[in-house]
């Protein structure tokens, strides 16, 4: 399947990222005394370091969508998908990122930016929510309170786009979207599909490629590991 070429007879491309590109933290060698936001920041620097095959397939992905109007909703919070060649205005990642800290409470919605506290976290020194004194943690969905303040501007311009698909040539490419968070990306997608009879849907996924019944006439479901089908693509 020659991805470029299929995008390419596409006015706009909505692209939702899943669950199977983020990288997996077990097959990683950690350094065992790090913990909290220590850990936190020695992964930040892991993906921002480590070239991977998930790094390999956003570069196939970026060359797919040069100079087309796309917009990408990812579930990552690893920031790779930001290293590739995409244009980060196109870009929303409601799950969070290793670039912000917000209070561990929420007790503001603020969110500071990692680097400013680059020094501190790396001599492993305890960094404090400013208003109320509680550990500062990554801005990024997980074990505990999430502050969800960090996208919503890019989340937005998200929507602002998406009304802007309605009656357009539309492709919706669904890359390794499972069912942990299915409100985000994989039920609007299809909704955007079933309103929209000029929408066609591609869902790449090792195990969940199934199209639903409301949208099959223009749904197709790949049975392929999503990152391999991107590096497999010939751009
Ligand atoms: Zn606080």
């Amino acid at each position: 399947m020659d991805l470029k070429n299929i995008v390419d007879e596409y006015e706009m491309i909505l692209v939702g990222v899943g669950e199977a590109f983020e990288e997996k933290m077990d097959s990683i060698k950690e350094n065992t005394k790090l913990s909290g936001l220590a850990l936190d920041y020695s992964r930040k620097l892991y993906f921002e370091n480590n070239f991977s095959r998930i790094d390999e397939a956003y570069e196939k992905l970026s060359k797919i969508l040069e100079n087309k109007n796309y917009f990408i909703v990812t579930l990552s919070r690893d920031d790779k998908i930001y290293k590739a060649q995409l244009q980060n205005n196109r870009i929303v990642a409601p799950c969070g990122t290793h670039n912000a800290l917000q209070c561990e409470e929420v007790c503001t919605k603020d969110i500071y930016p990692t680097e400013d506290y680059k020094e501190k976290i790396l001599k492993g020194e305890d960094i404090n929510c400013p208003n109320c004194g509680k550990p500062l943690v990554m801005n990024k969905i997980g074990i505990g309170k999430y502050s969800e303040e960090g996208y919503l501007s890019q989340w937005q311009l998200y929507t602002k786009w998406l009304q802007h698909t309605l009656n357009k040539k539309l492709l919706i490419l669904e890359l390794g979207v499972d069912m942990k968070y299915p409100s985000v990306i994989r039920w609007p997608f299809e909704k955007t599909c079933y309103i929209n009879a000029k929408a066609k849907f591609f869902r790449i996924n090792d195990y969940l490629y199934h199209m639903t019944e409301e949208i099959k006439e223009r749904g197709v479901g790949v049975k392929e590991d999503p990152v391999e089908f991107l590096r497999n693509q010939i751009v």
